[in-house]
């Protein structure tokens, strides 16, 4: 049987405890499930001190070694997933089977990378007879990593796969309602036997940490996942030390349903996706913008799937749906959706909190929703599916178009003609066509416009853990 563990902070290899402590609560029943040490500007210069230690061993650790140790704790992690998942379910919400799932994917990351830093290949370019040019990739430095409570292990470990296979060390703040999900993957780097310094995990308040370890000469990275209101300010407060950035952050993901398509079965899918992680996904489908002439079909099956969804506490076994991470996205889903409702929007199912122990919020869905709706342009990042008709192919992309997002988007259609307007037409940085997938370790993610800046995961993650050095060299 698992346990919740002991939580700790992570820096120059020892596990630590501080005075200041932060509640963390489950969820699903508002229980205090751990106390999370934070914190203070001491452990923050201890960790910046051993992260740069760390960076001086690990930058001239060889890839093939770099990658035996990311390998080693990937599978450690996957040895621990039952016990990962349940710390994941307790403190956030989750079904233990989407739990166990993070854990797969958290660690498919790990592996991915420990791959591509074998092959962070440079060029050499042809010079004048005895001079040479070689193009070498070098580890960026030490980096801030900040990571979001909506996949608590496998968000982290995104960001510290990329800056470990790259020979990056590592000051990791992961999210403080969900800070479990990290201690795993420290644990397992720790017991993997990664040196000590190269990678440190702290909590404590967010603004504090990002303000006192942005400006720090030392860090030559900020990665970050979160809103873009967020990502605004850090981006700001790095520019100012001319801090290179990666950042991924909120998306409002369109769904163009062409009327070639079985509306009754896409809408099934459709909905058996929204619904994953509570909608608490930057990709989540969550504006459906379907062919006038199918909309009714679809929106009654859409309506059909979300109905039957089953919401409850994630460590049971029938459960499909959990909880809302935490007591603010309940808040705003009831003003998202009362607000909607008072613009004309349609409520065709959902729209309240269930019970009044736990955030459980029902499956939800909003037909017909004016542009001037909060929710047509502030992320839901919650279980509130929008389906509105569209005339055209082109009113559905220029719909997509009309925010300043451009994470994910997807399009379902049989035409050869279709997908090519929509992959020409279309405003993000991730397009998928008749699948709701838009993110694996092989391939490149983030996004365009306010969606962030930068790529993480397929060959392009790795090169912003990276510096480009040129060496010409003239042959005596
Ligand atoms: P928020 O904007 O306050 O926080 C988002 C994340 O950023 C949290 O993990 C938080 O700890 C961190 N953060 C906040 N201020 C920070 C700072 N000054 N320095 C460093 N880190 C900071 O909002 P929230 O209520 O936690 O989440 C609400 C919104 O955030 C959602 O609606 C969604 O748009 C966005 N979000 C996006 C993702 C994603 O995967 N892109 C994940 C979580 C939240």
């Amino acid at each position: 049987m698992s346990t919740y563990p002991d939580l700790h902070l992570y820096i120059d290899g020892q596990f630590r405890k501080t005075t200041a402590t932060l509640p963390v609560v489950n969820p699903a029943n508002e229980q205090v499930i751990g106390d999370l040490p934070i914190a203070d500007q001491r452990d923050l210069d201890d960790a910046l001190e051993a992260a740069g230690r760390g960076f001086r061993v690990w930058s001239r650790t060889s890839p093939r070694d770099r990658s035996d140790i990311i390998l080693k704790a990937a599978r450690l992690l996957r040895e621990r997933m039952n016990d990962v998942a349940f710390s994941i379910t307790c403190e956030h919400g989750k079904p233990y089977r989407q739990g166990q799932l993070e854990v797969v994917r958290g660690s498919e990351f790990f592996e991915w990378d420990a791959g591509e830093c074998q092959r962070l290949y440079g060029r050499a370019i042809p010079g004048a007879p005895g001079l040479r040019h070689t193009v070498l990739r070098q580890p960026i430095g030490t980096v801030a990593a900040f990571a979001p409570w909506n996949f608590p292990m496998s968000q982290p470990a995104r960001k510290v796969a990329g800056a470990l296979a790259a020979g990056c060390s590592v000051i990791l703040k992961a999210a403080e309602e969900t800070p479990a999900g990290a201690l795993h993957i420290a644990r397992a780097f720790h017991d993997a036997g990664l040196p000590a310094g190269v990678l440190n995990l702290v909590f404590g308040t967010p603004s504090e940490i990002s303000s006192y370890l942005i400006p720090q000469d030392q860090i030559r990275l900020v990665a970050f996942t979160g809103s873009t209101v967020v990502g605004r300010q850090l981006t700001g407060l790095a520019s100012d030390h001319m801090t290179p950035v990666l950042m991924e952050l909120g998306g409002h993901a369109p769904v163009i349903v062409c009327d070639d398509v079985d509306p009754e079965e896409v809408g099934g899918i459709c909905a058996s996706r929204k619904y994953r992680n509570a909608g608490q996904v930057c990709t989540s489908p969550t504006r459906f913008y379907v062919g006038e002439t199918q909309f009714e079909t679809f929106a009654q099956s859409f309506v059909a799937s979300a109905d039957a969804i089953v919401v409850g506490d994630g460590l049971n076994e029938k459960t499909q749906m959990g909880p809302v991470a935490n007591e603010r996205r309940l808040a705003a889903m009831s003003e998202l959706v009362e607000d909607a409702v008072s613009n004309g929007a349609e409520l065709r199912t959902g729209g309240h909190r269930i019970g009044n122990k736990g955030y459980f919020f029902e499956p939800t869905v909003l037909a017909n929703v004016p542009d001037k709706a909060r929710i047509m342009s502030e992320e839901p990042f919650g279980p509130i599916a929008i389906i509105n008709p569209v005339s055209s192919l082109e009113e559905g992309i220029a719909q997509a178009n009309r925010l300043p997002f451009g994470l994910a988007a997807y399009g379902f259609t049989h035409s050869a003609a279709n997908v090519e307007q929509l992959v020409d037409g279309v405003e993000t940085g991730n397009l998928s066509i008749n699948t709701l997938e838009a993110s694996l370790p092989e391939t490149p993610f983030g996004g365009v416009k306010s969606s962030g800046y930068g790529r993480e995961g397929g060959e392009e993650g790795l090169h912003h853990y990276t510096v480009v050095k040129n060496v010409s060299h003239k042959i005596a």
